[in-house]
């Protein structure tokens, strides 16, 4: 019996000391952000995207993927083609305000367009809205992971390899940030 609770004893102290010494990010929940994504189409082309709901698809996987670290994943909830004139595109763009199918002022919205005026991606944080061009100078889920990145507080950095340097295909979070993103995500989870 005196064995056996020592044991159970050694088993438990044994389970706090590897608990504590695991990253931290391990120990967190999943926090899932909602996004509207939105297909844009116009009646010129201009800025017509080319991407398909499976596309958008693979998207998430992979930005999901990068997010990992933090616990966060980006939930579409509803993939829809919209059609709006090339002058309303350029003003929700510039971020102008816009009623859109199927949006909620709390969630994420993402924005696939043929260009940004040779931008890969644009975030506007204030709005919660991100956009992605169809041809980018990185690979495409990563330039979707880096506008998800602002939207959750984070800034540019300069290292290659990290998800936040500009323009480049890093997608390393550090503790720092995914403490930030984490904190912007919960607020949004609501
Ligand atoms: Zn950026």
């Amino acid at each position: 019996m005196k064995i056996l609770l020592i044991g159970i004893g050694i088993g438990i102290v044994l389970g706090i000391v590897i608990y504590s010494t695991l990253p931290s990010a391990d120990r967190m929940n999943e926090v899932k952000v909602s996004v509207n994504v939105y297909l844009i189409e116009d009646l010129t082309g201009e800025f017509t995207t080319s991407r398909s709901e499976e596309n958008v698809r693979f998207l998430f996987k992979e930005v999901n993927r990068i997010w990992k670290p933090a616990k966060i994943s980006f939930v579409p909830v509803g993939i829809q083609r919209v059609t709006l004139d090339a002058e309303i595109i350029e003003f929700v763009i510039n971020g102008g305000p816009i009623e859109l199918p199927n949006s909620d002022t709390t969630r994420v919205k993402t924005f696939f367009v043929r260009h940004l005026y040779g931008s890969n991606g644009l975030a506007i944080t204030q709005l919660d809205r991100t956009f992605v061009a169809d041809v980018t100078t990185v690979n495409d889920y990563r330039a979707t992971s880096h506008e998800f990145g602002h939207v959750l507080g984070l800034s540019h950095v300069d290292p290659e390899d990290r998800l936040m340097a500009g323009g480049k295909n890093g997608e390393q979070l550090t503790e720092e940030e995914i403490k930030i993103a984490r904190r912007l995500a919960l607020f949004q989870q609501r």
